[in-house]
């Protein structure tokens, strides 16, 4: 007889193609096609926001409805079922919480969001046939699924023997809210659950997920022990400490089909590892279209990404100034605070022709920067993972990035006596340590440029598929369902 396949609920708030405000869409859209399979039955479980294009509401077919106890209140949520690409998904609809243009920033995200955790559980009772193994949890959004499940419906037996793994995709945003809401929104006043949330003069969902899951994962194996340091922990790092035994690490992948040099439309030219001619004509053509000085021979240094502090944004504009009196380029693709999108402005006009900033997000453009750039930098404060890094790698685009979380995991740095490596890193978060090794990355750009094309070689053979991820999230779903 054939093994029953076990049966996992992926439980995130947003997933491409269908909602996508940063890399937990990627990751919700690309796992669950790469975990469901031989031994898992892996379905989806999503809102049903407003911004979810025609194409899919239209080809979305009404399940059932029900009502969700929500403290006091009892809301309707209606189930829609969409069968896409080989996969099922379970889209929660209730226009009330649910019909706005954005994800999430509303003054009443508490309750948005424990109707979501608290509707997949209600959900259960109306799938006879898909009673779950292990609910994945994703983020804060879905924080509290652990927690109403041990609350509220622990006493049912058909939700006892369901396992719970919670991952955390960015521990810097937790859900924090009033204290009040613990009883008029959570229903959770009086009960266990109220000390496992509170946090301060606050209550905390990640705290509680924290404390109820079964097991804890982050995106990366580096970020699992930062988070357990003060430094890296938000507050919540004795938490995660006390928990250790059950807290693993596993890079994200990157979709290898979308950024592949040798096919992608997005570029000028394409190229592969053995023929990087398509490389040089990106190169120009980006220098081109940034106005900077159209030469094979300078280094093209660029960044793509949220200009924000977390990024290492004050590490670069404290050190440009100094850097950019090098033979060098450098070039931005970004937006984020006023104050760096301000200094960027500012060091464009000062070196026209070497330094560019082109403050937009725009997906095709950001192609193009990966194609035509010789390093990228990524000089973050904190990175649970990061993606940009892979995808430069991909493109022959050498990272230079902070030895944190997931930029050490991916990143080799360059060791000049063997040749090995796969781009340039430094330890700790100081201006000269990055300036120190651009300086030494964009050198060895201009005067060696058998040992670069070395690394580049390294790079863009790397593997960053999901499917190396995928097998590790399969064992530990393996483990976590083994114990009893
Ligand atoms: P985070 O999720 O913390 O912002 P990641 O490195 O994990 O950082 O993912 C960032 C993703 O967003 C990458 O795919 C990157 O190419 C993309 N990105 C960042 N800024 C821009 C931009 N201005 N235009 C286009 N794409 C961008």
């Amino acid at each position: 007889m054939p093994k029953k396949k076990k049966r996992i609920l992926f439980a995130a708030f947003e997933a491409v193609p269908f909602i996508k405000t940063g890399g937990l869409g990627d990751v919700a859209g690309a796992l669950p096609a790469m975990l469901n399979g031989k031994d898992y039955d892996v379905r989806v479980v999503l809102p049903k926001l407003s911004s979810i294009s025609k194409e899919y509401t239209d080809q979305m077919e009404h399940f059932t409805s029900l009502e969700v106890p929500l403290a006091w209140r009892k809301q309707y949520c209606g189930i829609e079922i969409l069968h896409y690409q080989g996969l099922t998904y379970y889209f929660l609809d209730n226009e009330y919480y649910f019909r706005r243009d954005r994800a999430y920033g509303y003054g009443d995200d508490c309750e948005r969001i424990a109707f979501f955790s608290k509707a997949i559980l209600e959900m259960l009772q109306y799938l006879p046939d898909f009673i779950p193994d292990l609910i994945h949890c994703n983020d804060w959004h879905t924080a509290l699924v652990p927690v109403f499940l041990h609350e509220h419906y622990g006493h049912l037996t058909q939700y006892q023997g369901i396992k719970t793994l919670f991952t955390i995709h960015n521990l810097k945003f937790q859900g924090i809210y009033p204290k009040a809401n613990i009883g008029d929104i959570l229903g959770l006043g009086g009960t266990p659950a109220e000390p496992q949330l509170e946090y301060g003069d606050t209550i905390n969902f990640m705290k509680g997920a924290a404390y109820y899951a079964d097991w804890l994962s982050t995106v990366s194996p580096s970020y699992a022990q930062e988070i357990c340091t003060e430094y890296y922990g938000e507050r919540l790092d004795w938490l995660f400490r006390s928990r250790q035994g059950r807290l693993s690490g596993i890079l994200n992948g990157i979709d290898t089909k979308e950024y592949d040099p040798s096919a992608d439309p997005l570029i000028p030219a394409n190229f592969t590892v053995d023929d990087l001619s398509g490389k040089a004509a990106c190169k120009a053509a980006l220098q081109q279209t940034l106005g900077l000085e159209v030469r094979p021979d300078v280094p093209l240094v660029t960044m793509i990404s949220r200009l924000t502090e977390q990024k290492g944004m004050d590490l670069l504009v404290f050190i440009l100034d100094e850097f950019l009196h090098e033979d060098v380029q450098v070039a931005v693709l970004g937006v984020g605070d006023e104050r760096y999108e301000h200094d960027m402005r500012y060091f464009s006009s000062v070196f026209p022709g070497k330094c560019a900033a082109a403050l937009k997000f725009d997906a095709a453009l950001s192609h193009q920067f990966y194609a035509g750039s010789d390093l990228l930098l990524m000089p973050s404060q904190f990175e649970p993972c990061g993606l940009s890094q892979m995808i430069a790698m991909r493109y022959g685009t050498l990272p230079v990035v902070r030895e944190t979380g997931g930029l050490k995991d991916s990143v080799k740095p360059y060791n000049r006596y063997t040749g090995e490596g796969t781009g340039f890193s430094f330890a700790n978060y100081n201006a000269h340590e990055l300036l120190f090794t651009l300086k030494a990355a964009a050198q060895l750009y201009r005067e060696e440029p058998d040992a670069f094309a070395g690394l580049r070689r390294n790079a863009m053979e790397a593997d960053f598929s999901w499917a190396a991820s995928a097998e590790q999230y399969k064992a530990l779903y393996h483990t976590l369902l083994a114990k009893g």
